[in-house]
């Protein structure tokens, strides 16, 4: 048997943390089996379904790599193949034409209630009966499943163990609406049936809906699949995540600047481990994935864990693949980048000190733009006139040099500190100042490197000219 699995998420929002590692989970599954992993859009309830929910899920999908191997499948493509299952219920009386009003419901929900009985629909309640026996062929009606009176639904959850329900607590659900929609529990079972789902990994807030489907596919002598509901994400205070805990659009993620597999790496561990491991591959994520190895308790969200996540996936990536998102950061940030040198460059010598590639463009402007001022307190600390010296020394051996090579660039700063007899410090602090803006870079010789020659030159001349202008206004 080929596994198949699915995420079906309904559109009528972004793609938040919790569906991403609902799909996650699921795409892992179906890959570690050899398997495959479907996309369907639930999109049957038309008020609050929208296009720009379903580009949105498809964006993030698409961001977090978690591709599918069919779909995206619509929901409200099937209508057709929804209703010719009920017909087909209908005609082996494994589902009913129920007529009762609204306000016949509601009259006998009350009398349960008053009675302390379970309020639940009950198709042998006399007044509900007699309505349905006094109907006529083309009177309003709703389609109901016969749901097993007896016995109980037991099924093995791969992450919560054995779940049995009585049918003594279900009611016969609604399968097709007075209008002639079908419902949710049924789209679901069908769709999975036709799809040959046969691993289903979804949030627990489902987990009462799964006997009622198991009693449909029964019905329908279709295969059960196996199921798998994941617990809740909470937020760092222990409440259910939402968006007053920060980011949970998975877009978001993307533009506060984390890399994919950071975010993957971080959703993968939230609630599912394998040893002590922190740190995942995609391909270790498939070769060590299980549905049993997922926590059954909630989950709550560490952003510093991400940003953690997030340094060490700037920091070990190709590059590359790095310079590729921090483009769009730079595109963001109204940064041009051929203003400059290349951002892989740049990747490599800033990218180890960010944790966010939000803060790697914008530590990295200096090397693509000139600023106007330095920042008032590393310009207070350290452009003096003690620097004065130092720096008018590098700069002429800076003017004479040909040959920009870090190693040069470390070379003229070792022999500034040897002929005026002083320390790293006072030569060092200074031009990172000068030549970045402010008080922390990288290693000054390879920034300069990168800044280049004659960027260089402009900028110790102008920290220089701000060192007698703060001197000549202190007199
Ligand atoms: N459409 C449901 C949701 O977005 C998921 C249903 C399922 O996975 O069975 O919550």
């Amino acid at each position: 048997m080929t596994v198949k699995t699915r995420f079906a998420p309904s559109p009528t929002g972004y793609l938040h943390v919790g569906g991403a590692r609902t799909a996650l989970y699921s795409w892992l599954y179906a890959k570690s089996q050899g398997g495959e992993f479907v996309l369907r859009i639930e999109d049957t309830d038309l008020e609050r379904s929208t296009q720009e929910a379903v580009d949105a899920i498809l964006e993030g999908m698409t961001w977090l790599g978690l591709n599918w191997d069919e779909g995206p499948y619509f929901q409200t493509k099937h209508f057709d193949r929804y209703n010719e299952v009920v017909d087909k219920l209908l005609a082996e009386d494994k589902a009913y034409k129920c007529y009762a009003s609204k306000e016949l419901l509601d009259e006998v929900r009350a009398e349960q209630e008053a009675n302390k009985e379970m309020p639940r629909y009950d198709a042998d309640h006399p007044k509900i009966k007699a309505v349905n026996d006094a109907a006529k062929e083309g009177d309003p009606c709703v389609i109901r499943f016969r749901n097993p009176k007896e016995g109980s639904v037991i099924f093995d959850d791969q992450i919560r163990g054995r779940i049995e329900i009585s049918n003594s607590q279900m009611d016969d659900l609604i399968i097709r609406r007075t209008d002639g929609s079908p419902t949710y529990n049924f789209c679901v079972v069908v769709d999975d049936w036709d799809m040959g789902i046969t691993h289903v990994v979804r949030g627990e807030d489902h987990i009462n809906n799964t006997p009622r489907q198991i009693n449909i596919y029964e019905a329908l002598g279709a295969p059960v699949p196996v199921f798998a509901h994941c617990a809740m994400i909470l937020g760092d205070d222990g409440a259910k995540l939402s968006k007053r805990h920060g980011a949970v659009s998975v877009m978001q993620y993307r533009d506060e600047g984390y890399l994919p597999e950071a975010l993957n790496n971080y959703l993968v561990r939230l609630g599912w481990s394998h040893g002590d491991q922190e740190i995942f591959s995609r391909e270790e994520m498939i070769q060590f994935f299980s549905l049993n190895a997922i926590s059954k308790s909630a989950s709550a969200f560490n952003t510093d864990k991400l940003l953690w996540l997030n340094n060490h996936y700037i920091k070990t990536s190709e590059p590359e693949y790095v310079a590729k998102h921090l483009e769009w950061h730079f595109e963001q940030q109204g940064i041009n980048k051929d203003n400059g040198p290349a951002l892989v460059e740049i990747v490599t010598l800033v990218g180890e000190r960010c944790n966010t590639l939000v803060e790697l463009a914008a530590q990295s402007r200096y090397f693509f733009e000139d600023f106007a001022e330095f920042d008032a307190d590393a310009a207070k600390k350290h452009l003096r006139g003690v620097a004065k010296e130092p720096l008018a020394l590098a700069l002429s051996k800076l003017e004479a040099l040909s040959d920009w090579t870090t190693e040069n660039l470390h070379a003229v700063i070792a022999q500034v500190c040897e002929e005026l007899e002083i320390g790293m410090g006072k030569i060092g602090m200074p031009l990172r100042v000068a030549v970045t803006g402010g008080g922390q870079s990288p290693s000054v010789d390879a920034v300069m490197q990168l800044i280049g020659k004659e960027r260089v030159i402009a900028r110790i001349n102008m920290a220089l000219a701000f060192i007698a202008e703060r001197e000549a206004n202190a007199q």
